[in-house]
């Protein structure tokens, strides 16, 4: 009989690790598995994770963080890049553990003719100047889009970009050969209603993600009108 076939250790490790930082999303509230659940597009998955959720946890974040900038400590970073609040965050949380005290600046997200755009704000310019070592991070990468645009942004200043980390990322995502280091890297399988293996097994179909964006708005408040 011949024995098991071993697995690549670094392989284990990846997915041991990849098992913890879900736990992790999971007991943020942000990471939802094991469910059938609705999405917006009127498909069903098992998985879904709600992104304003993922950097809830002070702790938890400074956790990840520190993770990742440890995965990029052999490597000198002058300044550490994001854009979106959640991933803002995160980037203070690797900015604040790597070995280089990196600076931490951010760019500003927007429309121009449909089309998205990041800017980095004038202030920031003279800390991102040509050769400055940037670090990239991301908190979910599903498309690829605001990463592509960052790393434009750098390069267009004639700095060079280090690495990306991020906490998610869609394995299908393309980033122009990058190293990337990601917490998580996978996919959800997503079904349309009449060829979803959940339906065909008669579990209960979990609209809640849905009815809750139709049904709730989010509190504001406005100053009054004088
Ligand atoms: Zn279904």
């Amino acid at each position: 009989m011949s024995a098991a076939p071993n697995k690549d250790p670094a392989a284990v490790e990846t997915e041991v690790r990849e098992k913890i930082h879900l736990e992790i999303l999971k007991r943020t509230g942000a990471y939802h598995s094991n469910d059938h659940i609705l999405l917006p597009s009127g498909q069903h998955t098992s998985e879904y994770i709600e992104k304003t959720l993922v950097t809830t946890e002070p702790s938890f974040t400074e956790g990840l963080g520190a993770v990742i900038a440890n995965h990029f400590a052999p490597w000198p970073v002058d300044a550490v890049m994001s854009t979106g609040p959640a991933a803002l965050i995160l980037s203070h949380c690797v900015a604040r553990a790597h070995p280089s005290r990196p600076v931490l600046v951010y760019g500003t997200k927007g429309l121009s003719g449909g089309k998205r755009r990041v800017s980095l704000p004038v202030e920031f310019q003279r800390l991102i100047r040509p050769g400055t070592h940037v670090l990239l991070i991301e908190d979910l990468v599903s498309t690829g889009t605001t990463l592509n645009l960052l790393i434009s942004l750098v390069e267009q200043l004639g700095a060079h970009v280090v690495g990306i980390g991020c906490l998610w990322r869609r394995t299908s995502v393309e980033l122009n050969d990058r190293p990337v280091f990601s917490l998580v890297s996978r996919d959800f399988p997503t079904y349309s209603p009449d060829e979803c293996p959940y339906c065909r097994k008669g579990v209960a179909l979990n609209e809640e993600f849905v009815r809750r964006r139709a049904h709730r708005r989010p509190s504001s408040v406005q100053e009054p009108k004088s």
